[in-house]
């Protein structure tokens, strides 16, 4: 009988559920929450190979570091292109958050790795999760963590669509009876968005500025459609001509323009998704709406803008940068109940 002794390590460990996105990691601890969100940043140095710091500290560096030091986004593009670092930031993500806890055994850990990984992408996180100290790894594809974490009805036998937009994917999904039936994946998402605002700045302002400027542009002013006030922000960089700083005003209606590239592209993937989508779950989605998540979920007007393009209604989930690592955490409440939805060849773990 073992059962006894489950319960026993049961309330030594803490089970993890981990969101390792393409811009940010979010840990989220049974029965305590959401204990961490850092950016996925590795600062690594090059002479060394020496990681130097990781997550928020680690980001600072970015754009900022001498010839020695790379901050690297190990996961930018969706895919596990480094598997050392990827390492190193779980295991550094996984010691902060259990090196709080009072007794701490080895955890279970699920983890969201983007839909469309490869089966050896797959094994790389399920090994990095072992090396880092965790006793089981299951994997779940995000956009069915993203619809868990948003309350879409996934067990049911009703289509739910969920669009999840990171830094570097945007993944469309629509869900029936816990499986995924369509899956669309394009590696545009917020990072594209920031690159074409530091481009449309050195071609109609001569001005050179930074990719982490450029997001906080976006954040500041970016939108999808107009809004009933048109806001406008400063940014700083240098005169491509000069050579000197220099700083610009920019309007919300230029970086409408300016953006409108990887935005068109974003709704057309959506569109794409419904088209591969069978009728009668089309229909569910047509009543019960779009839901979208993930950090791209915050520019304004987005949700105005799908709806007109779509004729569907859409519903932005709360706390969209949350939705996935609480859908890992839901997963974790009710191993058992949601065991059909980890990804098939990770359904026992390899442990
Ligand atoms: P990932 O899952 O790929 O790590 P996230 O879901 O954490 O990505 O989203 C990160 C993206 O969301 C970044 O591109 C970031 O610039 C963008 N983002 C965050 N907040 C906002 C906002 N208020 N408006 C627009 N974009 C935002
Ligand atoms: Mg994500």
């Amino acid at each position: 009988m073992f059962g006894p002794f489950n319960a026993l390590l049961g309330l030594f460990s803490r089970d993890l559920g981990i969101d390792l996105g393409t811009a940010n990691t979010l840990v989220y601890v049974k029965d305590r929450g959401i204990m961490l969100a850092e950016p996925s940043v590795v600062a690594t140095d090059t002479h060394t190979s020496r990681v130097l710091a990781v997550g928020a500290e680690a980001k600072k560096m970015v754009g900022r570091t001498p010839t020695n030091i790379v901050a690297s986004r190990p996961l930018r593009d969706g895919v596990i292109a480094d598997f050392d670092t990827v390492h190193a930031m779980l295991s550094y993500f996984i010691g902060q958050v259990h090196g709080e806890l009072p007794i701490a055994a080895r955890p279970r850990v699920i983890v969201g790795v983007p839909s469309g990984v490869t089966e050896v992408e797959k094994r790389a996180v399920h090994e990095a999760s072992l090396q880092a100290g965790a006793r089981e790894v299951y994997l779940i594809e995000e956009p069915m963590a993203a619809a868990i974490g948003a309350g879409q009805p996934i067990q049911e036998a009703s289509g739910s669509m969920i669009v999840d937009i990171g830094g570097g994917t945007t993944e469309v999904a629509v869900i029936s009876l816990g499986g995924v039936v369509v899956s669309h994946s394009i590696r545009i998402a917020g990072d594209e968005v920031d690159e074409q605002i530091v481009d449309y700045c050195r071609n109609a302002h001569n001005l050179l500025i930074g990719e982490r400027t450029a997001e906080a542009c976006k954040i500041a002013i970016g939108s999808a459609a107009p809004g009933l006030q048109e806001e406008t922000t400063v940014v700083r960089g240098r005169d491509l001509q000069t050579g000197l700083p220099r700083q610009v005003e920019l309007t919300e209606g230029q970086i409408r323009e300016a953006i409108s590239g990887p935005v068109t592209e974003i709704v057309e993937n959506i569109k794409l998704a419904l088209e591969a989508t069978p009728p009668e779950l089309l229909a569910d989605v047509m009543e019960h709406g779009i839901a979208v998540a993930g950090g791209g979920a915050l520019l304004r007007g987005l949700d105005k803008r799908i709806e007109q393009e779509t004729d569907i209604p859409v519903h932005i989930a709360n706390n969209p940068l949350e939705a996935v690592v609480r859908g890992t955490g839901a997963c974790l409440h009710n191993l058992e109940a949601f065991r059909e939805v980890f990804v098939a060849e990770n359904a026992a773990p390899y442990v």
